[in-house]
């Protein structure tokens, strides 16, 4: 049989690659547009070499069933041109929403989910007062393009929040107040356009220098949080019309109750676990949602754990063979050149009872520097 469906992507990054990998199985081809000449998912689908908003490029993304993307700061033109030619999913709408903090905050409120105290920081006027209304402690944050702890900085005196923002070139941004959080948590729900509706597995997280280090499955969060984070998951996929696949990062506070800290519409590093848990992975429901197959909850059907792979400063690598011989464990690379700070792969972990997995956790921890 040939493909039945083509799928295009914005990014050709290792997010790509891995919805590519999930959607061949499928009968589905995937066309990604990506400026890298090196971009990881050039092994595993047509890659158009061209900027995202390069016309011809865009021309061949509109011939696919549907498009989506790997990364929320997709050039506004870009998505304008694809518009009326070809469904995109996420659309435009919810894309404005998640890559502005500020806005996203506040349409995760309308929604009905509770976000960290914050205050929009756009003028100088803006810093007076700031901090006492976050709690006197907070985190500055650029309203775009932060990720993975850049584009901020603690701030604890007002002079610190000024020098904070000066710093980040006055730019919009958020201070937020500093959330004194019990765990992090994440889950993620997919919905397509017809209205249905699925959810990904409750996920524990650990962050180092702002960056994921390690995700669990099951989470050891207390009865209750996972029908929680549905609940909230499905009020914004349902407020914000989602079609595709959102994941939602949470804070849990010591009342149990979950902050919303950020969303990303789209498959997210902590929903990596699920390509090895025996269910549905992360990847295949976001391909499933957004062109309109049947969808169903990827929750796994065993423990299972994972540790990131990031360049170090020392270029120090991972004990492969070390790692290998661990039981349980399966390497996903992206085939990037290696620089400090830039996610390079990850090892699943899989155990039959949660023990087991947290035993082979540490062991696996200790193996990846
Ligand atoms: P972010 O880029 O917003 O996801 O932040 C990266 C990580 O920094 C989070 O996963 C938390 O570990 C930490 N963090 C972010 N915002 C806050 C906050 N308001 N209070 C406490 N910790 C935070």
């Amino acid at each position: 049989m040939t493909s039945r469906l083509t799928l295009g992507i914005l990014g050709g990054g290792q997010l790509a690659q891995m919805l590519a990998l999930a959607a061949l199985p499928l009968g589905v081809r995937v066309v990604v547009l990506e400026p890298d000449p090196q971009a990881p998912a050039r092994l595993c689908a047509e890659h158009l070499q061209a900027p995202y908003t390069d016309p011809a490029g865009l021309a061949r993304l509109a011939q696919c069933d549907a498009v989506t993307l790997e990364f929320e700061n997709v050039p506004v033109e870009a998505l304008a041109a694809l518009e009326g030619r070809v469904p995109v999913r996420p659309g435009g709408g919810l894309l404005a929403r998640s890559r502005h903090r500020a806005r996203e905050k506040e349409a995760l409120r309308a929604a009905g989910a509770q976000t960290a105290p914050f205050v929009p920081i756009e003028h100088e006027a803006d810093l007076v007062g700031a901090l006492e209304a976050v709690g006197g402690r907070g985190l500055l944050k650029t309203s775009e393009l932060g990720y993975d702890g850049k584009g901020q900085a603690r701030v604890n005196s007002r002079e610190e929040l000024r020098a904070a923002w000066d710093a980040l070139g006055r730019v919009p941004c958020v201070l937020e107040g500093l959330v004194a959080f019990e765990r992090e948590v994440s889950l993620a729900v997919a919905r397509s356009a017809g209205g249905e509706v699925a959810f990904g597995p409750l996920v524990e997280n650990t962050h180092r220098q702002g960056i994921l280090r390690t995700s669990v499955f099951p989470a050891a969060a207390p009865e209750g949080t996972e029908a929680r984070a549905r609940e909230l998951a499905h009020a914004v996929a349902q407020a914000w019309a989602l079609e595709g696949l959102l994941t939602l990062e949470f804070f849990q506070l010591p009342s149990g109750e979950l902050l919303v800290n950020e969303v990303a519409p789209r498959v997210h590093n902590s929903g990596h676990l699920t390509q090895d848990g025996g269910g549905l992975s992360q990847f295949e429901a976001q391909v499933r949602a957004v062109l309109g197959l049947p969808l169903t909850n990827w929750t796994p059907l065993h423990p299972t754990a994972m540790v990131n792979v990031v360049g170090t400063a020392g270029g120090q690598e991972p004990d492969w063979a070390a790692v290998d011989a661990l039981p349980g464990t399966r390497l996903h690379l992206y085939h990037k050149a290696p620089r400090p700070g830039r996610k390079l792969g990850h090892v699943n972990l899989v155990a039959p009872e949660v023990e087991t997995l947290r035993a082979r956790l540490e062991r696996l921890e200790g193996l990846v520097p």
